[in-house]
């Protein structure tokens, strides 16, 4: 008898455990453990009636009837906020207005969404050195170069993404990752090292990759001053007269573009991936159902967590979405 009533006791207890489970855990989930698969940059897409703007890390919308520099200084009042330019080719953020510009992170140098149409108008990199060449000439700082899918719909997603070194998953750090520029943008092709080292009296940049691809070195200008082809490696020793020097990866897998290192002689070559900490994947431009996405919030993370993301901005028009 008194045996029974233990086994009873124990699974009166069992039974109450697991009402307890079932009653908490649909509180935990999906944001919770959505959150601790990926980080979500809480943004919006700043959509005037010609100019986009990125507004990644913010809380409150931001008025896009406004000029475009107060437009760009509302996103970056917000505490941690970072504005950036997106498909400058498919607005009116031809060079000198960049240029006109201040306290923007950097521009779309690659919209997976605008290649749907046009491959010509979705490639800005050629701006983007243009933009640069002029900064470094005017002994200001550089600009970065994000690769984003735009995505529109789940098959969108995973056409192109960034590729951040970061101290940590949390977004503190992958925000001070992109704004160092310790990131690369990519369509397939990942880079493994960027690393910058002493060669004589000279510098050497020498990039690794995951798999074989070309590897293109451009200064500024874009002038391309070394290509290595089918290797997992190539080195460039800098001249000092470059102003910038960037790399770009050719694949079958696709295209991959570093951030500019600065040259300012043949002795003082920034290097934003010096670090050397964990390599993340992210995605910047997404929408959802909020704006004219086809997919609702929740959808559109775990798809994301499904192609490995790390972390992710949904960056719906004109609205800041929150989970
Ligand atoms: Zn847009
Ligand atoms: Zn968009």
């Amino acid at each position: 008898m008194m045996k029974k009533s233990g086994i009873k006791r124990i699974w009166a207890v069992m039974a109450a455990l697991l009402f307890v489970a079932i009653a908490i855990l649909p509180a935990l989930s999906p944001a919770a453990s959505a959150q601790e698969e990926i980080t979500l940059i809480i943004s919006e897409e700043c959509t005037g009636e010609i100019v986009h703007l990125l507004g990644l890390n913010i809380s409150t919308h931001v008025d896009p009837k406004q000029p475009l520099q107060d437009r760009i200084d509302d996103i970056i009042a917000q505490e941690g906020g970072m504005a950036i330019a997106a498909h400058p080719m498919v607005s009116t953020l031809v060079t000198p207005v960049l240029l006109s510009l201040h306290g923007y992170t950097g521009i779309e140098i690659y919209n997976a969404e605008v290649a749907e149409t046009s491959r010509l108008l979705a490639d800005a990199t050629a701006r983007w050195d243009a933009l640069n060449s002029s900064l470094v000439l005017g002994g200001q700082a550089l600009k970065w170069g994000f690769a984003v899918d735009d995505a529109h719909q789940g098959a969108d997603i995973g056409r192109a993404w960034i590729v951040a070194m970061a101290s940590g998953r949390g977004r503190p750090a992958i925000m001070s990752s992109l704004s160092r520029g310790s990131f690369y943008g990519t369509t397939g092709p990942a880079i493994e090292d960027v690393e910058v080292a002493a060669s004589g009296t000279s510098r050497k940049i020498t990039v690794t990759l995951e798999k074989a691809g070309n590897i293109t070195f451009r200064k500024m200008g874009g002038v391309v001053v070394k290509k290595v082809y089918s290797s997992l490696s190539a080195a460039y020793t800098v001249t000092g007269c470059e102003g910038y020097v960037r790399v770009e990866v050719s694949s079958p897998e696709g295209k991959a573009w570093t951030q500019p290192l600065r040259v300012r002689n043949a002795r003082t070559v920034s290097n934003p991936y010096a670090a050397g900490d964990p390599w993340l994947k992210g995605s910047v431009h997404c929408h959802t159902r909020a704006s004219d996405g086809e997919l609702e919030f929740d959808e559109v993370v775990a798809r994301h967590i499904a192609l490995g993301y790390d972390f992710l901005a949904i960056t719906d028009h004109n609205v800041v979405t929150v989970p």
